[in-house]
């Protein structure tokens, strides 16, 4: 195994525990280790800090497995990952079911041969480095799994990972997603497409009494937005006989959500023709009123633009932008972005209406995101108070060591 040095002083974040060694830090390499290599980390008086994988061509140089020298990585210390990982779910989403609150949960799906305790039949079985597997996500949907692999140790694993989560749970298939950016900083190719058993190209998930339909093949990340499962749920409790504003609507979460809730009417805007087209179609399958719902393909920066110029009003408006700033060198640009839509948001809404409105970005933290939606507010000229913080569903943890895991913050505010 080669080692990696650190420069004298560089290894204050290791011993605190965060996962990345950045390039910059690294005094030596000894040797010359393949992509995804397992290398020991020490420090510039050669003590152990940790075991690591190495990513020749990432500025991210190393991502941490372990920090036990006793704890080489290897498919036991996988699997002890994998368990830790599920053990964790069934705490987190134990309050989380298919069916409508209130209504007694039907599900039936176990999470492992082994485990009686039912989980959802869509959720986050693996967050990354907050699971302690850097550069591994995975999500179950149904009878399969969605692997996407973002980083050159996980990619080294990947057989191994495929072959011990059909082992330690009862799912049937696993679909490789791995065509993500952030490949390219790695130097990996991108890959998609089935990596065990016959996974179907579609199924259809419930999601607290709702059906989304799911393409793994097309659909964005994995192919749905499980992270935002719990604030559906919330606005779907307050949006009856409401017009509603459903922005960056994508296959229509937000929406099917709205209509459940029994809002008056919902228009819904996205820049996506297909994802308009599979959120009428999660619509239809819930059989929910179609009519009460406009489609707009367009982009939201003009539309609200378009709105305000109509002087259109509204009772509760989404904005659940993509990614603007995915690292904190973006956050300048994304911080006008943000600034510009909620702005005009809060010209949109009726006097009492709501804004619902969040950043994905993991270059925006929540005390920017909220400077940014004040200083909105203020140029709109409206007072606003929070009703709540908003955050990401529990199956995609923060690890105390890694709070750059926290990437979706949101505000519901009342004007
Ligand atoms: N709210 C969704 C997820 C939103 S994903 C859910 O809960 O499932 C972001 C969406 O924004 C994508 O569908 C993308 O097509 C759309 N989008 C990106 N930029 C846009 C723009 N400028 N105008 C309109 N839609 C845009």
């Amino acid at each position: 195994m080669f080692t990696v040095t650190l420069k004298s002083g560089r290894e204050k974040s290791l011993l605190r525990r965060h996962p990345w060694v950045f390039s910059g830090a690294i005094a030596r390499l000894d040797g010359e280790p393949e992509m995804g290599a397992t290398v020991i980390v020490r420090d510039s008086k050669e003590k152990f800090l940790a075991y690591g994988a190495y990513s020749p061509q990432s500025q991210i140089r190393v991502r941490v497995w372990s920090w036990n020298e006793d704890e080489k990585p290897d498919p036991d210390f996988f699997r002890a990952k994998i368990e830790t990982a599920l053990d964790y779910r069934l705490l987190a989403l134990a309050n989380i079911s298919d069916t409508k609150p209130g209504e007694s949960p039907p599900t039936t799906h176990h999470p492992s041969p082994t485990t009686p305790h039912p989980l959802p039949t869509a959720y986050r079985l693996i967050h990354a480095e907050s699971d302690g597997l850097p550069g591994l996500i995975v999500d179950r949907y149904a009878d399969t799994l969605v692997m996407q692999v973002l980083s050159a140790g996980a990619e080294r694993w990947k057989e191994k990972l495929a072959d011990l989560l059909l082992e330690l749970t009862d799912a049937q298939h696993i679909y490789e997603r791995s065509d993500v950016d952030v490949r390219e900083l790695e130097g990996l190719p991108h890959r998609v497409g089935p990596l065990r058993g016959n996974p179907p190209d579609e199924v259809v998930i419930a999601e607290y009494g709702l059906k989304f339909g799911v393409n793994f093949a097309q659909g964005h990340k994995t192919g749905y937005y499980l992270d935002q499962r719990e604030n559906r749920l919330r606005v779907r409790e307050w949006v009856n006989g409401k017009d509603v504003l459903d922005c960056f609507a994508y296959t229509g979460g937000f929406t099917v959500n709205a209509l459940q809730g029994g809002a008056k009417t919902v228009t819904i805007v996205d820049s996506s023709g297909d994802a308009l087209a599979l959120a009428q179609a999660n619509i239809e399958r819930n059989d929910l009123p179609l009519e009460k719902v406009e489609f707009l393909e367009a982009d939201v920066f003009q539309q609200l633009r378009k709105f305000r110029d109509q002087a259109r009003q509204f009772d509760l408006i989404i904005l659940d932008p993509p990614k603007f700033a995915p690292t904190i060198s973006q956050a300048k640009k994304a911080a006008r972005g943000y600034k510009d839509i909620n702005l005009l948001a809060f010209k949109l809404l009726r006097p009492g209406g709501i804004l619902v409105t969040f950043s994905c970005s993991g270059g925006v933290n929540a005390d920017l995101f909220q400077k940014i939606v004040a200083g909105a507010a203020l140029d709109a000229g409206v007072d606003a108070k929070i009703v709540a913080h908003l955050e990401q569903s529990p199956d995609h943890p923060v690890a105390l060591n890694f709070p750059e895991g926290a990437y979706l913050k949101g505000l519901i505010l009342k004007v």
